[in-house]
Order: C-alpha cells, then sequence, then structure tokens
C-alpha cells in the first residue's frame, strides 16, 4: 500500500544517482574521495576550495550557509557498487515492460562518468560486469521461458539507433546507405510513432541480442571516422518491443523497453564555436533540456509535455508518461577537476525527480 502511495505521488519516474569509482590511473592524482560523501539516499557535496562560491544558483546549499550541497535521491550507488547490485534495483522495473508498461531507462551525466559501463559495461565485459542492457535482456527471457509453462507466448523485437545532430542513425543497418529515417505516427490519431526505414530484429536468445550490441558498436565506430567524440554527443537508443499472449486466457501484453545512453551532459559553450560544431553543441543542449524539461512537465502531471521540441522526447513520447515507468541514473565522477559539471548534473537530476 505504502508502496503503491509513493509511486502515485511520483509519478513514476525515479532517479538513480551512481559515483563511479577513480580509475587505477587516477589514483595517481587524486588518492581518495573526499569532497563526495554520500548514504543511501543523500549525496553531499563539499567545495572545499570554495571555488562555487559566487555561484548565482546556490540555492540547494545547506541552510547554514557553508559550502557544502546536499542532494536527494530514490537511490544512490557508490564507488564500490557492483553491476549485479545495480541491476537488482531495476529488475522490477523490466518486468514492468513485459506487464505491458513502457519503460525508459536513461543514463545522464558528463562524458567518463559512466553512463556506458552502467547500461553496456566495460569494452569487454564478462558476466560481472555487463551491465544494464544484457541483464535485461537476459531477465526477460528467463521469465518468458518460465511464463510459457502458462500459456504465454511472446514475441520480442529489437532495433538500436543513433540520434546525432538531431538526424537518426540506424546501428544494426548498414552505416554506409545513408538512409533518412523519420519519426512518424504509426496510424492516424495513435501516440505510438515508428521511425521510417529502422532495422526490427526478431530476437529469441539473448546470444542473438549480444551480437546485435556488438554489430550497434561496429556500427558506431564507423559512423565515428569523422568525429572521434561522436559517441559522447549522441544518444544510444536500444528499444525492445516485447508482445505476449495467452491464448489459453485470451490475455495480451504489449510493452517496450527503452535503454537510453545520453550525449554527454559537460556544458558546451556555444559561444567559442562556429559551423557544424556549433550546430552540434545547440542540438546537445536543446535535446538534454528537452528531456528535462518533458519529465518535469510529466512529474508535475501538466498536461502539454513539450514533446516535439527534439528527435530524442519525440521517439519516446509514448514511452514518457501515460501507461510508462522511467528511471533515470545521474552519473557522476569521483574526480575533484570535475566538481562543476558533478554539481550541474546533480542539480539538473533534482530538478527531474
Ligand atoms: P561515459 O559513457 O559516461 O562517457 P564510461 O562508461 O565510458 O563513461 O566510463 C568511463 C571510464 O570509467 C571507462 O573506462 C569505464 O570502464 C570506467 N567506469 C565507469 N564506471 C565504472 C564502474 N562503476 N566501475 C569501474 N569502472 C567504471
Ligand atoms: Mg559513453
Amino acid at each position: 500500500w505504502l508502496h503503491n502511495t509513493v509511486q502515485e505521488l511520483k509519478g513514476n519516474i525515479r532517479v538513480f544517482c551512481r559515483i563511479r569509482p577513480l580509475l587505477e590511473e587516477e589514483k595517481r592524482e587524486q588518492e581518495a574521495i573526499s569532497h563526495l560523501s554520500v548514504d543511501t539516499e543523500t549525496c553531499l557535496l563539499v567545495d572545499k576550495l570554495n571555488s562555487h562560491a559566487l555561484d548565482e544558483t546556490s540555492s540547494i546549499r545547506k541552510a547554514d550557509g557553508d559550502n557544502k550541497y546536499e542532494f536527494n535521491f530514490d537511490k544512490i550507488y557508490g564507488p564500490w557498487s557492483t553491476q549485479e547490485s545495480v541491476f537488482n534495483e531495476l529488475s522490477q522495473l523490466v518486468q514492468s515492460a513485459l506487464d505491458g508498461y513502457n519503460v525508459c531507462i536513461f543514463a545522464y551525466g558528463q562524458t567518463g562518468s559512466g553512463k556506458t559501463y552502467t547500461m553496456e559495461g566495460p569494452e569487454q565485459p564478462d558476466e560481472t560486469t555487463q551491465g544494464v542492457i544484457p541483464r535485461a535482456v537476459l531477465q526477460i527471457f528467463k521469465t518468458t521461458e518460465t511464463l510459457r509453462s502458462k500459456g504465454w507466448q511472446y514475441g520480442l523485437e529489437a532495433s538500436f539507433l543513433e540520434i546525432y545532430n538531431e538526424m537518426i542513425q540506424d546501428l544494426l543497418g548498414d552505416v554506409k546507405d545513408n538512409i533518412k529515417h523519420e519519426i512518424r505516427m504509426v496510424n492516424k490519431g495513435s501516440h505510438d510513432v515508428m521511425v521510417t526505414n529502422l532495422t526490427v530484429k526478431a530476437v529469441t536468445s539473448p546470444k542473438q541480442v549480444h551480437d546485435l550490441l556488438r554489430k550497434a558498436s561496429a556500427n558506431r565506430a564507423v559512423a565515428s571516422t569523422n568525429c572521434n567524440e561522436r559517441s559522447s554527443r549522441s544518444h544510444s537508443v536500444f528499444m525492445l518491443k516485447i508482445r505476449g499472449e495467452n491464448p489459453i486466457t485470451g490475455e495480451t501484453s504489449h510493452g517496450v523497453l527503452n535503454l537510453v545512453d545520453l550525449a554527454g551532459s559537460e556544458r558546451l559553450k556555444e559561444s567559442g564555436s562556429t559551423g557544424a560544431r556549433l550546430k552540434e553543441t545547440q542540438a546537445i543542449n536543446k535535446s538534454l533540456s528537452s528531456l528535462g524539461n518533458v519529465i518535469m512537465a510529466l512529474a508535475n502531471k501538466e498536461k502539454h509535455e513539450p514533446y516535439r521540441t527534439s528527435k530524442l522526447t519525440h521517439l519516446l513520447q509514448n514511452s514518457l508518461g501515460g501507461n510508462s515507468k522511467t528511471l533515470m541514473f545521474v552519473n557522476i565522477s569521483p574526480r575533484e577537476e570535475h566538481f562543476g559539471e558533478t554539481l550541474c548534473s546533480l542539480r539538473f537530476a533534482t530538478k527531474v525527480n
């Protein structure tokens, strides 16, 4: 009962914070993480150098006016947290997609803060280090297997795309084809959207999904030949459509699981850049702020969410709000030199929480 009440009040939106550990090579320049302390729900950021003393938006500072910033989240994972412990908290949400909900899980944060590690895993993942996408898929296969004995039959369809510069790139197709993709209504009057010419793969085993992930990362590598930083400047969206049907009971379910690795949130200065770089910067700033606005509008139960303001929110409009559940990870770096960006990320996440 209590759980349901909280759920309703929060409008099906959750925010989890995750702090990655210091990497081996970073330990040489910084011994420990002393400016950040966390417990299960509170994150305290201490500005030891007082470098943000003149910050105009200092309202989140603790009342005693010192240099501490306190943030609250639904859950916080410290640097010691394992991929398994993170996923344990998500398995309910993944189950919701099987039950017919539209589920979105986002990773938000500056480049290098652990978004891809959280969603996919490290470059060469194994069973312990693999991230949310492979774990979610594995859980879905296991559960559909069990439900089969109760008469349920499931069909799973995967697509994987990247949004770069407000343009959609199919990560499962042939990148060199240069096909244009548009977002369209599935049919008039419906809220369902589809992407034209997008590869949709029926999947029947976890192995197939691993192959798709590999194909996607190969495609991303090809696409990034002209822009090394492309992966940090684009959003990648893994979509799994789950259709269930039970001929014995006549029940059906139709859910979607969207797993989104967002573009780096580092504040990109529009002033210094020109041409293509400026356009790229504006595209990222626009889509991240419009995502924030949509989620805030949903949390405040406003009637008109500004979905059409970016490709990302337009694409996910049916998975944000309505019959949907949303979780955002705010990934942060433990490096002191990233203090300013960390503060910005935590503020963004608090706004949507
Ligand atoms: P992002 O996708 O936000 O740019 P990455 O996921 O690529 O960041 O992480 C940056 C580096 O930190 C990578 O080398 C990654 O393997 C490592 N890393 C991130 N999170 C963790 C973690 N929780 N545990 C161990 N290493 C991590
Ligand atoms: Mg990344």
